[in-house]
Parts: structure tokens; C-alpha cells; sequence
């Protein structure tokens, strides 16, 4: 199959555009390598689909260029037959500073989507939205259901993405899922985000340090699985006009997270703590019900022991990761 993975030179795009590949598909990247965080984890996701000589596997295309720009978005979803959609400005707190570029980028950017995948009869859109559509959950763990709340900008441009691809899929009968993916981690994982900072900081012998009093909690989603959830997609109907909760269906509190890590890494080191920040979800914690029902998601680790992975991985690639984690 010919797929489109947008933002594929991100952390979770990367993986998509790898296993599309590995499974045999012909997979183009669409990416504007936005400086959100260090370049240079991008370029070297980029360079995975290089072989020895430096050239790229034939079936690998990579596309420097931007969701807001419709005519790009047109040529390119003109040649697919699935897209994944994983191009965002992701994160909440930059969503605070920037809500206009964020605005532009997750709504904008997802209308040029629809539009083209309506005009090329796609056979499906898959869409990355965020368990921070839900706000200040009522309950825990929450399902699908749940009244949806955000309360950061990013939220709510993940929600209007969501809606954007119901009322294409009702109008113009264009197959969309969307996927509310829980705070997901993992090799090549964005650098500012706690489990990262946590182990790059206990590795050099740095507290960890902890926003807020520890108690939040959060259902950190392992990438493999959120790969695995998007794969099902690629030949099944099943989900089609849906949104479906992405998560470990575990969670832990930041402190005992930290803890974890420190313990395993440096366990002088006393936890460091700093004022909470704005915008933040007090508890995530995902019902994965519904997505085992439709599509036979099954979270394949408990969180210790995907954290347990990553600082396996970290220390394989710290040579290359840990100073683009500490400069970004
Ligand atoms: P990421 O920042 O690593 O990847 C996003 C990619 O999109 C980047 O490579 C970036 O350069 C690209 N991009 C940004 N603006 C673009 C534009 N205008 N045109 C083209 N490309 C653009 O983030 P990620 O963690 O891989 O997130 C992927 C998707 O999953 C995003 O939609 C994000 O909102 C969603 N999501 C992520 C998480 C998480 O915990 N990582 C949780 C919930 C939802």
C-alpha cells in the first residue's frame, strides 16, 4: 500500500513510517522538521531509512514541507492510499505561549488533510488526538464517552481536529478514525517530557525534578503499542467514524515515576520540586475497551516495564540522544 505518514520525522510518526516500511508498504514523510525541540532527533530518524552507503530504501520518501501549505498536502495525499495524520504542534505548554501558531498548525493543517483525502478518495484517514481533549476527568479510568473538557489551547485543537474528521466522515462519507493517544513514550521520544528529563538527569547525576506536588498521575502509553493501534487500521474498517482511547490503561503518579527511575539510576539523588504548571491534566487514565473491542488493542507492557525498556535504549543511543535531549 502507498501511505502518508504526516510529521513521520517526529517521535511517533518515526515509528509509524519504520514499521510501514518494515511490513513491506511504500511510505512518503511529510514533515517541516519544526523546531520544537533538537533537529537533530528528527535528522536521525530520517536517517534510519538509510542503508550503509547512505542512500535511502526506494520505498521511503521524505518530504520537507508543511501541513498549512494545501497545494503540497494535495499532490502528496493524491498519491496515497492511506494517511496517517501525526503532524502537530504537540505539547500543552507550548500551546499556552503559542496558541495561534498551534491553532494554525492542528486546525488549519488538518482541514488541508480532509479536503485533499475527500478530493483523492482516500481509503481512510487515522488521526492523532490526545487524551487532552477530556480536561479534569470526572472518573478514573475514563472511556470514550466521557465529556470532553480541555482545558489547555492544544486541547482544544485536538478536539476540533476530531470533530473536523466526524463531520467529514458524515458529509462526505470520507473514512476517518481518530486515536486519543496517552501521553506516549519511547525510544526517540520527545525530549521534553518527564521520563526523559527524569532519566538524562539521574544519569548525570542531577535531581529529577517534579512540577507541582507529585500527586498527578498520568497512563503512559508505550510507542509500540500506539504503533500497533495505528497497523490495525491500515486493512480494517472496523473502527471507521470512531474515536478510540490509546493507553496503557495503567497509570502512576509522577512522584512514584521519578522514584522509579531515580532508584534504579542514582539513588542519592533527593527529588527536586518546582511550582506546578499551567494547563496541565491533574490524572489521565484510559478505559481501553473500546479499542480492544473494535480493532483487538491490547497495551503489550505495564508502565514499569516499558520505563524499564527505555532506560535500556537510553543508555544504547545516550551518545547521540542525551546532549540533543539536554539542548532542547
Ligand atoms: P513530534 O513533535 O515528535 O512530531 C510531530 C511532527 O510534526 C514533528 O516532526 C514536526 O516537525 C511535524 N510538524 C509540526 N508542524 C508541522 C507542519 N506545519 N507541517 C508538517 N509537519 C509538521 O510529536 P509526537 O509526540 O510524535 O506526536 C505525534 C502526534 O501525536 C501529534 O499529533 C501529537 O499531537 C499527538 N500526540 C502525542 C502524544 C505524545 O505523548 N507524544 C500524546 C497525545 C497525542
Amino acid at each position: 500500500m502507498r501511505i502518508l505518514v504526516t510529521g513521520g520525522a517526529g517521535f511517533i510518526g518515526g515509528h509509524l513510517a519504520e514499521s510501514f516500511l518494515a511490513d513491506g508498504h511504500d511510505v512518503t514523510v511529510l514533515d517541516s522538521l519544526e523546531p520544537f525541540y533538537a533537529e537533530g532527533i528528527k535528522r536521525h530518524t530520517l536517517d534510519i531509512h538509510r542503508d550503509a552507503a547512505g542512500e535511502r530504501d526506494a520505498r521511503y520518501r521524505f518530504v520537507e514541507g508543511d501541513v498549512r501549505d494545501p497545494e503540497t498536502v494535495r499532490s502528496l495525499v493524491a498519491d496515497a492510499d492511506v494517511v496517517f495524520h501525526q503532524a502537530a504542534q504537540a505539547g500543552v505548554r507550548a500551546s499556552v505561549d503559542h496558541p495561534r501558531k498551534v491553532t494554525d498548525i492542528n486546525v488549519d493543517g488538518t482541514v488541508n488533510l480532509l479536503e485533499a483525502s475527500k478530493e483523492a478518495d482516500v481509503r481512510r484517514v487515522v488521526l492523532a488526538s490526545s487524551s487532552s481533549v477530556y480536561g479534569k476527568p470526572e472518573s478514573l479510568p475514563y472511556a470514550e464517552d466521557h465529556p470532553t473538557e480541555p482545558v489547555s489551547p492544544y486541547g482544544v485543537t485536538k478536539l476540533a481536529q476530531e470533530h473536523l474528521a466526524r463531520v467529514y466522515a458524515e458529509l462526505h462519507g470520507l473514512p476517518t478514525v481518530c486515536l486519543r493517544y496517552f501521553t506516549v513514550y519511547g525510544p526517540r521520544m520527545r525530549p521534553n517530557m518527564a521520563i526523559s528529563n527524569f532519566v538524562s538527569r539521574c544519569l548525570n547525576g542531577e535531581p529529577p525534578v517534579i512540577y507541582g506536588d507529585g500527586r498527578q498521575t498520568r497512563d503512559f502509553t508505550y510507542v509500540a503499542d500506539v504503533v500497533d493501534a495505528n497497523r490495525t487500521l491500515l486493512n480494517s474498517g472496523a473502527a471507521d467514524g470512531e474515536v478510540l482511547n490509546v493507553g496503557s490503561s495503567d497509570n502512576v503518579s509522577i512522584r512514584e515515576l521519578a522514584e522509579t527511575v531515580r532508584d534504579r539510576l542514582a539513588p542519592e539523588l533527593d527529588i527536586t520540586y518546582e511550582s506546578a504548571q499551567e494547563a496541565d491534566a491533574e490524572h489521565t487514565h484510559a478505559s481501553v475497551e473500546k479499542a480492544g473491542a473494535l480493532i483487538g488493542y491490547e497495551p503489550s507492557r505495564t508502565i514499569l516495564e516499558g520505563v524499564e525498556e527505555f532506560i535500556e535504549w537510553y543508555r544504547a543511543n545516550r551518545e547521540w540522544y542525551e546532549p540533543l535531549v539536554r539542548s532542547s
